[in-house]
């Protein structure tokens, strides 16, 4: 079958940045999204590749990206709304703009992706959306309530969504990921809480998850046949609690 396009946001590093290069090297036509285009662009990706940049907080730009892309390679068969912040801090110290950039990010975020993309695969009864959540989507952490109530509202957003479209033969999936190192922990402005949490890490000997383990699960998800979804998947280093 030929392979249609797959629209990545946050590709610019960490997850993403793995998950464009694992559908890349399989031949899938790709939108890549993020604020930091050059980032992406250094990822010397060949063949089928747009880049575009944008902002998940911001529908019309992320509209604009998406119209670009499908212009060029039809329509989005896959949206991967990756991209997200975590900012830690105690409720009573950190600022309420931490919070609302972590709301709006990955909660918006993802709402504003899978509204761009549901009409036509509904229409289509084709299609599917991977939401990255995290374990923090299910399980709370100290120092993490803004990103806990932003993951859980993914988890339970996407579980709506899916209930929504699955009679449309739409997939909607959820990876929620343990720890791992990319650039998710370098917008951390508390000290203290970033101390924490490499403390915590230590408890794994060093032995996070490799982010392109994810992205091959990520993969392994949509390759299923249309009519089989693998709802959701929790993916953590084995050493994590
Ligand atoms: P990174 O910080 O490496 O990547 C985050 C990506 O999100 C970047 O590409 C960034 O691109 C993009 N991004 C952030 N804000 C915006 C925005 N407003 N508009 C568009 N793009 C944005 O972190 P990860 O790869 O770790 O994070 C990816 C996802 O995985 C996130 O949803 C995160 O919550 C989740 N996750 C991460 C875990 C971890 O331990 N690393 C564990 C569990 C889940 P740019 O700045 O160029 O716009």
């Amino acid at each position: 079958m030929t392979k249609q396009l797959i629209v990545i946001t946050g590709a610019s590093s960490g997850f993403g940045a793995e998950m464009a290069k694992i559908f890349n090297a399989s031949g899938y036509p790709l939108l890549l999204l993020g604020r930091r285009t050059e980032k992406i662009a250094a990822l010397n990706l060949p063949g089928d590749v747009m880049i575009k940049k944008a902002d998940v907080t911001n529908q019309d730009q992320l509209a604009q990206a998406i119209h670009a892309g499908e212009a060029q390679y039809g329509p989005t068969d896959l949206l991967i709304n990756n991209a997200g912040v975590m900012l830690l801090g105690n409720v009573w110290q950190q600022s309420p703009t931490e919070w609302q950039t972590m709301l709006d990010t990955n909660v918006m975020g993802v709402l504003n992706g899978m509204q761009l993309v549901l009409p036509q695969m509904t229409a289509r009864q084709h299609g599917t959306i991977i939401n990255m959540s995290s374990i923090a989507g299910f399980k709370a952490f100290q120092n993490h309530a803004a990103y806990v109530a932003s993951k859980f509202g993914v988890h339970g957003l996407s579980e709506t969504v899916r209930q929504e479209v699955a009679a449309k033969q739409v997939r909607i999936m959820l990876v929620a990921p343990g720890a791992a190192e990319t650039e998710l922990l370098t917008h951390v402005t508390d000290d203290h809480a970033l101390t924490e949490y490499n403390a915590w890490k230590q408890t794994m000997g060093g032995l996070t998850l490799d982010p392109k383990y994810v992205a091959q699960t990520v993969k392994f998800m949509y390759e299923m046949p249309q009519a089989v979804n693998i709802r959701e998947v929790d993916i953590a280093a084995t050493r994590q609690d």
